[in-house]
């Protein structure tokens, strides 16, 4: 990074639109962080209330607090939870940064929509987490492990039974059985906090690697009898299994859950459609009263056959949970360590006081999905538009 020297950069930041969204893309402390960069920030007033700070708060930090239209009129680049609607998009600035979770790989039409309004977009879900310099910039890791924390929460609270043995006068309650699927960032998460209130946990991920981490937090490592040593793709990561691989670990997810409690899922694939690990007939199989959160729930399909976004609905009895939105749930951490993965974003693209775009930054090269050479007044780019049309394949 060349530095922010002379800096005229202001970052704003919006109520954001959704009803289930309590998190915010800026907390206090950013803002102080920020102005020593030379970045100054704009506050919609009340953007960040009900992650737990005020208008004051932000003002003490040397934010201006003001209306929507101000900072739409005077932001060169927005922060976001969540992606603006198109019906935003037409009111932000031609030639505005925007930067958030934009869901470039799955809704290209968005991205083109963005592009028609003369938007730069830095895709925050396209970070390359495996370089050392982006992981401060990483907002899947830190909002994935806020979200498998209050899975098992959440799973703990819909529970008609305790997770931990307890011996009462009246018998010994038996410890809940807890399965967790995936074992990434977020399944880790639900394992640990599953573990700390006593439930006796299992789980298991297609990655092998996977196996020694689960174990090493005193987990059971799920053996579904296939052969997935082939489990990891690219980057460490998960690979899209086949369709018949795809069949066989349904059919013996469905089998093996029928004796848990609780069944939590966090797997994913980047870029792609949740894996089904759950069928209708392994849901089926799981006794009254069980519960299931999906957090991998999307418009897409889930892991978990019938879970519905941010729904929860009793299948003969069983309790399902379809949970992809749980950080917000814990706005006040998630919004910290969101706000600071945002923040440290936009101070990677200031550059000699200005935002621009380096063609032969790895970072620069994952994130920015619209953006053009023309960006002038509001940035500047040295990347070429063949590059940028690559990032929208
Ligand atoms: P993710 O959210 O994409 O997926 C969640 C989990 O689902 C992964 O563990 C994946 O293996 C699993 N999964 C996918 N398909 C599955 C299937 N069919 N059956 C069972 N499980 C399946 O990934 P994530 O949690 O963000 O991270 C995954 C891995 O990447 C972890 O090992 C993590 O440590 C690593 N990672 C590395 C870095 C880095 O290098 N800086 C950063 C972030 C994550």
């Amino acid at each position: 990074m060349s530095g922010p020297e002379q800096s005229q950069i202001t970052f704003g930041v919006l109520n954001e639109t959704s009803h289930d969204e309590s998190r915010v893309a800026l907390t206090p402390d950013i803002v102080t962080r920020l102005a020593r960069q030379g970045i100054t920030c704009l506050m919609e007033s009340c953007a960040g209330v009900r992650a737990g700070f005020r208008d004051e708060d932000y003002q003490r930090a040397g934010a201006a607090v003001t209306d929507r239209n101000t900072v739409l009129s005077k932001s060169q680049v927005l922060g976001f939870v969540n992606r603006p609607d198109t019906s935003l998009l037409s009111r932000i600035q031609n030639k505005t940064w925007i930067i958030g979770m934009l869901g470039s790989f799955s809704d290209q039409d968005y991205i083109k929509a963005l592009d028609e309004a003369g938007l730069t977009g830095i895709a925050m879900e396209r970070l390359p987490r495996q370089l050392s310099s982006a992981q401060s910039m990483d907002e899947m890791t830190s909002q994935n492990s806020v979200m498998g924390y209050k899975a098992a929460l959440v799973a703990a609270d819909a529970y008609g039974s305790f997770f931990p043995m307890m011996t009462t006068a009246a018998g010994t309650i038996r410890p809940a059985k807890v399965l967790v699927l995936g074992a990434g960032i977020a399944g880790l998460q639900a394992i640990g906090t599953a573990k700390r209130l006593g439930a006796v946990v299992t789980a298991y991920d297609v990655r092998p690697a996977s196996r020694q981490e689960v174990e090493s937090l005193g987990a059971k490592f799920l053996d579904l009898g296939l052969d997935f040593s082939k489990g990891q793709g690219e980057g460490g990561y998960a690979r899209q299994l086949n369709s018949q691989e795809q069949a066989q670990q349904q059919a013996a997810v469905d089998a093996k859950a029928a004796g848990f409690d609780v069944v939590i899922t966090t797997a994913k694939v980047p870029g792609g459609k949740p894996p089904r690990l759950l069928s209708a007939k392994g849901v089926a199989n799981l006794h009254p009263g069980a519960v299931v959160v999906d957090c991998a729930a999307s418009d897409l399909g889930g892991n978990v056959e019938g879970s519905q976004v941010g729904t929860t609905t009793t299948h003969e009895g069983v309790i399902m949970i379809g949970a992809p939105y749980l950080a917000s749930g814990v706005a006040t951490t998630a919004s910290s360590l969101l706000a600071r993965n945002v923040a440290d974003v936009l101070v990677h693209f200031v550059r000699n006081g200005a935002l621009s775009i380096k063609a032969d930054d790895g970072i620069d090269q994952a994130l920015v999905v619209t953006g053009t050479a023309e960006s002038g007044a509001r940035g500047s780019t040295d990347a070429a538009s063949s590059e940028k049309k690559g990032h929208q394949q």
